[in-house]
């Protein structure tokens, strides 16, 4: 079997950043290269024109999103998420086929709705909307229990209410009017179509999504709030075998699709938290809707638009390698077990990935705010880079559900708080920093002194 890496996309020096994923087994790319957008364009070209077609008079040959798409799907509506179950696909010559089967689309709605109930849980409940939110829930999932085919019947009236108080709750949608979509692709010639639409209609996503390693990723981000999931890998690296369908098992399915989702929920939420924390919560979320994230992920998926702060805390992400890491498998102990097997002497054992033995003792705090990459990490070569990626998603993981076991309550506020922090054009990258001195009177990551500090409070929680 292939491996699925990740690849972290450095166009530029500034702005020009483009976080993508990756199913293929190369080692993380670091610089664009060029790619045959040829399936892109030809299949995205059909879509469009069928969608057209299906729209007919009405259609807005104007929108440049991927709402133009709309015509091609059934919507079915989740509360914060918009699920889009496609009516009719495309198969590799460009030809209709059947669209999403329902077995498909049951488990997707269970998820999305799963993790805006990880939401809730989470939260602090005194949240105006919460109590509303909270009743909603069940009204919704009983309404999805009785989802048998599409097209879907209409919701009752009150689904029709509960899934408006959900989605109020959410904030959404955004002001832009763009809601949290996530639509489904049933094979790698119905994703290369999405992606291949969205960037004809609108050219300067281009070079975003047009990408080597979107052409073989299990999902895009298509940054204007709405995500296109795969559910088969990419067999092929390039040419008409980009188009053949790998098996994903049903596990690897709901990992990606829920992290995907998950990613999108919490950036929308907490936006101005540091990557790691969004990262962390996204597969914390995952393992609680999942029971394991397997999945290979780089981090955030963008909505409204790119954070530059983003890369240097993604730069580790995008070396993640699951298959050599000891932080993977099933964890219901968030990865306590094994990175306590890691302690040593006042840090913790990283290893080099490629050789396949111990490198350094990690002793540096890596949760301060702006904490750079770990010298130990950074000068200790491909191999070590990729321990440290490992551990660090880990230990970051291990840290929130810290934080939800010893001290549930000052996390929910500070969830809550964190998501009344204003989002601006440039982000205060230290807010979480702050409100962690708020709500538990203690820093993070800036003192090795237990009665200090959270993250030392942390290590001593880890190794005890
Ligand atoms: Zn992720």
């Amino acid at each position: 079997m292939f491996s699925h890496n990740v690849s972290l996309w450095r166009l530029g020096a500034a702005l020009a950043l483009s976080l993508t994923l990756t199913a293929a087994s190369a080692p993380a790319a670091l610089a664009p290269q060029a790619i045959d957008t040829e399936p892109f364009e030809r299949l995205g070209q059909r879509l469009v024109e069928l969608a057209d077609q299906r729209a007919g008079p009405s259609a807005n040959a104007a929108d440049t999103t991927s709402t133009r798409l709309e015509s091609l799907h059934e919507r079915i509506r989740f509360g914060a998420f918009d699920l889009w179950a496609p009516l009719v696909t495309l198969d590799a010559k460009g030809r209709e086929a059947p669209g999403a089967r329902a077995k498909d689309l049951v488990d997707r709605g269970r998820r999305l709705l799963a993790l805006q109930r990880y939401w809730l849980e989470r939260e602090d409940p005194s949240e105006p909307t919460h109590a509303a939110a909270r009743a909603a829930l069940p009204q919704i999932e009983t309404w999805w229990a009785s989802f048998k085919a599409l097209p879907h019947a209409p919701p009752s009236e009150d689904a029709q209410s509960a899934l408006a108080a959900l989605q109020a709750h959410f904030g959404l949608p955004m002001r832009s009017g763009r809601r949290l979509t996530m639509i489904f692709a049933p094979t790698r010639a119905q994703y290369l179509a999405v992606v291949g639409a969205r960037g004809l209609l609108s050219g300067r996503m281009r070079r975003h999504i047009w990408t080597a390693a979107d052409l073989t990723a299990p999902f895009t981000s298509l940054r204007d709030g709405s995500s296109v999931l795969a559910s088969t890998w990419a067999l092929g690296r390039e040419g008409a075998g980009l188009l053949d369908d790998g098996g994903m098992s049903k596990p690897e399915q709901e990992q990606w699709f829920t992290h995907a989702a998950a990613h999108q929920l919490v950036f929308w939420l907490v936006p101005t938290a540091p990557p790691w924390f969004v990262e962390a919560l996204s597969i914390d979320a995952t393992l609680a809707v999942c029971g394991a994230d397997e999945t290979n992920c780089t981090g955030c998926r963008e909505i409204e638009n790119i954070p530059a702060w983003w890369l240097g805390g993604l730069e580790a992400l995008s070396l993640l390698s699951r298959e050599k890491g000891p932080f993977r498998g099933a964890s219901a102990t968030r990865f306590a077990k094994p990175l306590r097997a890691a302690a040593r002497e006042g840090g913790f054992t990283i290893l080099d990935l490629e050789r396949e033995r111990p490198a350094e003792v990690l002793q540096a705090l890596i949760l301060g705010p702006n904490a750079p990459t770990p010298a130990e990490a950074v000068h200790g070569g491909l191999g070590v880079r990729k321990g440290f990626a490992e551990f660090q998603r880990a230990y970051t993981v291990a840290f929130v559900g810290y934080l939800q076991q010893e001290f549930p309550e000052p996390f929910r506020r500070l969830l809550s708080a964190l998501r009344r922090v204003p989002y601006r054009a440039v982000p205060d990258s230290t807010a979480l920093h702050t409100l962690v001195r708020e709500h538990f009177e203690l820093t993070l990551g800036e003192s090795t002194d237990p009665a200090l500090d959270l993250e030392a409070r942390f290590r001593v929680w880890l190794t005890r």
